[in-house]
């Protein structure tokens, strides 16, 4: 089967969805996945928290640009809610996590959207669950848990609505160069004739690059745990009628985020590993009890479900974005690391303006130059 379009977008987690679906009103698009499923891989096994000041500085201008993006969304795409207010209490309880709450307000400082100061006995009113008042906190009010399934499944039927195509077990397996275009073919033998190719395959965007001969960008991809546990008593969940917000350690060695019932727990862990099907290490999922066992009364005893999935960050842990010098078409969507679902609104935009060529969107404070690809390039 052969076909022709302006537009091969690969790979299908929110990376992919997001860009082809703003794409798609510039020209034909195709999105490749190549599972049977979408989404399986990074995008499905999120924690799903939109956190202004997360990240690298690119990051935290495109969080901060998709905070009203995501209520447009919600009305464009016709979703549930995307965004359900959810504050991220920033937790100092050592002397490691003490300067980690001097060095976020110090980085952020003057940063719409930047965290506060607070008491130590204010944290321990507003998250009655910790043992103790902490040596310093930091508070985040603009945060908020991200409907990352819903924002996900709106862009791809978005997409659909705007005339485009997606093809699921569609492994891409070759990239070459055709006339002016690129074909590109799959392992199940479709073969799509496209004017510009989008490399947004997450974990694998080195590989796929490869295949039309790009050299190693150096995306690494690290591997994140999480456990959902139940809670011996469910009200701790709810303060004064509020939420229990999230509660992260300022030196990022645990998190916890409350979910229905269960309180989801990472030991934020980083370990390096090839792409593919992340599976949760028990030793990490015990590390991440046993720290949030030390500083919370939660009483957790049983892990109801654990999971594992890749953060892919570009060395310095910028977003990678536009063409490479002497492949032209073939433009970078890609290492989104710990923010892809938090940024993609205003990644997939600032990344779609790049592809085209057009002037970034007025509301995205970042010159998409910081994003550039050409950054990585091997001297
Ligand atoms: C435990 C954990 C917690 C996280 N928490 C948050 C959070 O709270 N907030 C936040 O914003 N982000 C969070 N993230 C990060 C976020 O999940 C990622 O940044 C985002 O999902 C990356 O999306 P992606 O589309 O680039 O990758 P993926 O979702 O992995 O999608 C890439 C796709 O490309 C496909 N593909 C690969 N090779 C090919 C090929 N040759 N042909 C066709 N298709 C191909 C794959 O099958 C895959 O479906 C978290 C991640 C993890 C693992």
């Amino acid at each position: 089967m052969e076909s022709h379009t302006d537009l091969v977008v690969v790979g299908g987690g929110i990376a992919g969805v997001s860009v082809a679906y703003e794409l798609a009103v510039h020209g034909r698009v195709v999105l490749l996945e190549a599972e049977a499923d979408m989404p399986v891989h990074s995008t499905a096994r999120s924690a799903a928290t939109y956190i202004p000041g997360h990240g690298s500085g690119p990051f935290r201008a495109l969080i901060d640009a998709s905070g009203p993006r995501f209520r447009v969304l919600q009305t464009e795409l016709d979703t549930p809610p995307l965004l359900s207010p959810r504050p991220v209490l920033h937790l100092g309880d050592d002397d490691a996590g003490a300067a980690g709450i001097v060095a976020m307000l110090d980085e952020q400082r003057g940063e719409p959207n930047a965290p506060i100061a607070l008491d130590p006995a204010e944290a321990l009113r507003r998250a009655p669950v910790l043992r103790r008042p902490p040596r310093a906190a930091a508070w985040t009010a603009g945060s908020a848990d991200v409907d990352a399934i819903a924002l996900h499944d709106g862009y791809r039927r978005g997409l659909r609505a705007r005339g485009g195509t997606v093809l699921r077990g569609a492994r891409v397996s070759a990239i070459t160069r055709d006339g002016g275009g690129w074909l590109v073919e799959t392992a199940a033998g479709q073969r799509v004739l496209a004017a510009a190719v989008v490399d947004a395959a997450g974990s694998w965007a080195d590989e796929v690059a490869a295949l039309a001969g790009v050299p190693r960008v150096g995306f690494t991809p690290l591997r994140r745990t999480i456990a959902a546990c139940p809670v011996p008593d469910p009200s701790v969940l709810r303060v004064g009628g509020a939420p229990l917000p999230l509660i992260a350690d300022a030196a990022e060695r645990w998190y916890l985020k409350p979910e229905a019932d269960t309180v989801l727990v990472s030991p934020a862990d980083e370990t390096p590993q090839a792409p593919g099907d992340a599976r949760p290490d028990e030793l990490d999922v015990a590390l991440g009890l046993d720290r949030v066992g030390e500083v919370t009364t939660l009483g957790l005893r049983s892990v109801r479900r654990a999971w594992a999935g890749l953060r892919t960050f570009a060395p310095d842990r910028a977003p990678v974005l536009g063409q490479w010098p002497d492949r032209p078409g073939f433009h970078f969507v890609a290492g989104q690391g710990g923010s892809g679902i938090e940024s993609a609104p205003a990644l997939a935009a600032l990344a779609a303006s790049v592809i085209i060529g057009a002037a970034p969107p007025a509301d995205i404070a970042l010159d998409p130059a910081v994003c550039s690809v050409t950054r990585l390039r091997p001297a």
